[in-house]
């Protein structure tokens, strides 16, 4: 296996940590790295785990996309299996088991820590309760769409893309946007008649990015799949809270998308000591939050000495 390098790559995760925290986005991407190898510093080791942690409110949005991404890859190779709105809450239920056994301190990439149960910010019954039944409502919610309907009946050959869930990366999703490159990880792409439709399914609020995300989306479904020649739609399921944005995206939006990727790789780039080999300038270079907002739900708040 060939050495993996620290790449800077955009993506909307990416940027956003960048624009929220730049002590975060620092542990996130840089002092992290290699935190996973034996010999690595305790400071990178702590960044890593760190950076792997989820909170309930994720976790329920990964369990959701992890249910999704495994019906409709199902849907694609020809087999349909019925959504079961309890299987989400049960692999909520397994992180949540594995993470109270600490089995992060071996593997946090395989057991993600809980913030929850590591800061000891455990919340009552009826919370925990209500994370499952958003989970539950969230899968209901996909049966009821037209589109969910329609998914059923084209054919599977239509079905151009599942994202593949669970973290897996691949050099599949990197695009071009010269002269850097970026990441795009659309949930769900489908060809219906002559338009192909990009899904996203959102367990959260709206934000003012998931429109660029689409369009990066777009971007990349045109450079890396085959035959994505029509006119392109994108579908943003907010399915948590039952509300539907969908919307033309044009060659012009895309080209707009393009010039904020490249001003957020301009912006990243001035943060390097050394661009060709993606060294960032020292932590200092990289300031925390003043806003306490962003410090309440932050998985670094172990190694940043900002008190919360
Ligand atoms: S705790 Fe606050 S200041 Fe520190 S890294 Fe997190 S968001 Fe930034």
């Amino acid at each position: 296996m060939g050495i993996i390098r620290n790449q800077l790559r955009w993506s909307k995760s990416r940027a956003s940590t960048f624009s929220d925290c730049k002590r975060k986005y620092y542990l996130r991407y840089y002092q992290h790295w290699g935190g996973w190898e034996d010999g690595a510093s305790e400071i990178s080791r702590l960044a890593y785990r760190l950076g792997k942690m989820v909170t309930m409110a994720t976790l329920t949005g990964s369990a959701v996309h992890e249910v999704l991404a495994a019906h409709f890859r199902g849907l694609g190779n020809g087999q349909f299996r019925e959504l079961v709105p309890d299987r989400p809450v049960e692999i909520m239920r397994r992180v949540w088991m594995d993470a109270k056994k600490e089995l992060w301190r071996n593997n946090p990439k395989k057991y993600p820590p809980l913030f929850e149960l590591y800061y000891d910010r455990l919340p009552d019954g009826d919370k925990l309760r209500g994370y499952a039944e958003k989970a539950r409502q969230a899968i209901k919610a996909v049966t009821k769409l037209p589109i969910y309907g329609r998914l059923k009946q084209i054919d599977r050959a239509d079905i151009l893309w599942v994202d593949p869930a669970g973290g897996a990366f691949s050099e599949r999703v990197v695009f071009n946007i010269p002269p850097y490159e970026a990441i795009s990880v659309p949930d769900l792409i489908y060809k219906d008649r002559d338009t192909i439709v990009i899904v996203d399914w959102k367990t959260g609020q709206v934000r003012d990015q998931d429109h660029l995300q689409m369009e990066a989306g777009a971007i990349w479904a045109r450079q890396r799949i085959n035959g994505i020649d029509g006119p392109i739609r994108a579908y943003l399921a907010y399915i948590a809270s039952d509300s539907i944005d969908e919307f033309p995206v044009t060659d012009e939006d895309c080209l707009k998308a393009e010039e904020v990727i490249r001003d957020d790789m301009e912006a990243m780039t001035d943060c390097l000591e050394d661009s060709e080999r993606n060294i960032p300038r020292p932590e200092e270079a990289f300031p925390r939050q003043k806003s306490r907002k962003f410090c309440e739900y932050c998985e670094f708040q172990e190694i940043c000495y900002s008190p919360i």
